[in-house]
């Protein structure tokens, strides 16, 4: 027997069961999403998808209640499909195993989902309870939020109709998150003209043991960028041969490592204490410099090398473009404008550059990567922006967070936290397609998300059901 066929179906439980035995990873939400509606449908509710597969349902208000906001709540109906090691598993066909223990849930092996079909549990559950007394009520189900915000990003603007929007992807409810920052990345495609090597060796020099991390969530904490580093001692030492320059991976990672390749008359006990020098009066200037250090290893010898005056404009703009936080939100204490310096890659006649710019207001963002682009453009590379989604300008006085706080306190006794976060969610994309919705973010409980160990505590999420329950009915109230 499944998980949730025997228990009622007006509760929420069952409706997060019924998902977990529709397969759902990111990218084919399509045969959960058709269920979402013939549910709809078998309430007599109007339910539609758009061209992204973006599902809404709206119920009318109840009879007294018409003049109460009218209410989104949503979620995303994607899921990470992420399997423990050794287990085999197919998240396109097999219905997740669910585990129940002591109270808490969790799939045999793999990711639960919980993040965020709890989320969109909760909604089809108080959709389709008619005992619950409410204004005109909305839910929307996303689609491919795990993979970039894709149906947030492509949702027709219509699905926003509303005067509030609560997202249930958050993941607590004593802490109400207000909003997020926008971003995107700047390239530079640099073409090469290359010349004959000057006498002397080739070394590969190595930059080692940064700690990187997340450039939305660990900006602030100024660790050392692998890029930045790497320019700044060769262009200390000199350095006019240079073949080539690598380092960084991802857009939204600060680059832990890099290296170039040179051609030197030094010998290698020279470049080792050259480095060893640099590196000490370097790990001053940044965070975490324990693991940080230079490998001098010798390369097999290049016959052309970067054009000289490239390679000395080159190194100094990459040793002195702005990576930090620009702007911070002091009531928030957040980030609220930062720069990442994310990569560079040389090929034979073409070098590649990526940066990325944050920040929870758009214009800000337009301003710091129009500054990064004038600092990049004496390397005559073509620039380009793109993945650009917008931010989410953080207001801790919008009507819901107001009714949600004194709810909150009325239930538990003190206000919530209120909160803001350094990276992009899919409300940044609401909040720019309907600018009037008012928009809160928290959600049921879900721990250990995208991972195979990721787990829901019943009890909570039954208490969040409740307290959702009576945001909902408090509100059309009043
Ligand atoms: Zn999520």
């Amino acid at each position: 027997m499944n998980f949730f066929e025997n228990r009622p179906t007006k509760d929420a439980l069952y409706y997060f069961g019924l998902i977990c035995s529709i397969p759902h990873p990111s990218g084919h939400e399509q045969k959960l999403a058709e269920k979402i509606i013939s549910l709809a449908n078998e309430h007599g509710l109007p339910a539609r998808m758009d061209n992204a597969g973006n599902v809404r349902i709206d119920r009318p208000a109840a009879p007294g209640y018409e003049n109460a906001p009218s209410i989104i709540l949503q979620g995303h109906i994607d899921m990470v499909p992420k399997a423990a090691a050794g287990k085999e598993f197919d998240f396109e066909t097999q219905p997740l195993e669910l585990i129940e223990e002591n109270g808490i849930l969790r799939a045999n092996g793999t990711t639960l989902g919980a993040d965020d079909g709890a989320g969109a549990a909760c909604i089809l559950a108080l959709l389709f309870d008619p005992e619950v007394k409410t204004g005109a009520l909305a839910g929307l189900f996303t689609v491919q939020e795990e993979t970039g915000l894709v149906g947030a990003n492509n949702l027709d603007p219509e699905m926003l109709a509303g005067d509030w929007l609560l997202n249930l992807d958050a993941g607590t409810f004593h802490e109400f998150c207000i909003g997020c920052a926008g971003g995107a990345r700047l390239s530079f495609e640099i073409p090469l003209n290359r010349t004959a090597a000057p006498a002397g060796t080739c070394y590969t020099v190595k930059l080692r043991g940064l700690k990187g991390g997340h450039s939305g969530t660990t900006i602030h904490e100024k660790r050392g960028n692998a890029l930045i580093l790497l320019a700044q001692f060769l262009q200390k030492m000199s350095v006019h041969a240079l073949c080539s320059f690598n380092g960084g991976s991802a857009d939204n990672a600060i680059p832990a490592e890099a290296d170039a390749v040179i051609v030197t008359e030094k010998t290698p006990e020279e470049l080792r204490n050259a480095a060893e020098q640099f590196r000490e009066e370097s790990a001053v200037t940044f965070n975490a410099p324990e693991e940080y250090h230079f490998e001098i290893v010798p390369a097999e010898s290049s016959e052309k090398i970067l054009d000289p005056v490239f390679t000395e404009t080159f190194l100094r703009l990459a040793a002195t473009v702005p990576n930090e936080v620009f702007d911070s939100d002091e009531e928030l204490g957040i980030v609220k404008t930062s720069s990442n310096f994310a990569s560079i890659h040389t090929a034979e006649n073409l070098m590649v550059i990526h940066t990325s710019q944050r920040s929870l207001e758009d214009k800000q963002r337009q301003e710091i990567t129009a500054g990064i682009k004038a600092h990049f453009a004496p390397l005559n590379g073509t620039a380009t922006v793109t993945g650009e989604y917008p931010g989410w300008p953080a207001n801790a006085e919008t009507e819901p967070i107001k009714a949600v706080s004194e709810i909150h306190k009325q239930v538990y006794g003190n206000l919530p936290g209120v909160y803001a976060i350094h990276a992009g969610l899919e409300t940044g994309a609401f909040a720019k397609k309907n600018p009037t919705l008012q928009i809160i973010s928290f959600g049921p409980p879900e721990e250990d998300i995208h991972t195979e160990r990721e787990w829901m505590d019943l009890a909570k999420f039954e208490e969040f059901n409740n307290f959702l329950r009576v945001i909902i009915e408090e509100t059309a109230k009043q």
